[in-house]
């Protein structure tokens, strides 16, 4: 069974949509292995996008994942990486398929409602980013 990470992000959390999008998350066969609750510092935001550190919207994006609380994930499912980015839809909101928590609940493409791991190497680094030493079931 494969692992990857997920975050409900502020926009979602605030809007109170956090039940209504761990119900899709449910509907289609991932098990919610983990969850948190938690508001992230500017620094821990900062170092969770560290990959996009040179980019322009760096600062934008790691004000807004600090600026309210999000829930933090670990769902499983065979192929989750995978099934979870489908799940999401595409990064900006306007593009997203149809159905998608995307274009269901994201706003624009700094308020996209959620995150997701793109890959095996990035899944286990970012469980263990917010999992560390914490028991998964
Ligand atoms: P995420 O990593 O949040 O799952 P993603 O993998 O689809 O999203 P990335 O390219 O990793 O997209 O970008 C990380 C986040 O940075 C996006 O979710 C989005 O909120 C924000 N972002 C990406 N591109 C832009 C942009 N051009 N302008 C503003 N914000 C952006
Ligand atoms: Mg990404």
């Amino acid at each position: 069974m494969e692992r990857t990470f997920g975050i409900i992000k502020p926009d979602a959390v605030a809007a109170g949509d956090t039940g209504k999008i761990l119900d899709i998350i449910e509907q289609n066969g991932f098990k919610v292995a983990g969850m948190r609750k938690i508001h992230m510092s500017k620094k821990t935001a900062q170092q969770f996008y560290s990959v996009h550190a040179s980019r322009p919207f760096y600062d934008a994006l790691t004000t807004f994942m600090s600026s309210a609380p999000c829930v933090v994930l670990v769902l499983e499912k065979d192929g989750a990486i995978l099934g979870w980015r489908e799940l999401m839809g595409a990064t900006n909101p306007d593009m997203a398929t149809e159905g998608t928590l995307r274009k269901l609940f994201g706003k624009s493409i700094d308020h996209n409602a959620v995150h997701g791991s793109d890959a095996k190497e990035t899944a286990a680094e970012e469980i263990a980013f917010f999992f560390a030493g914490m028991n998964l079931v």
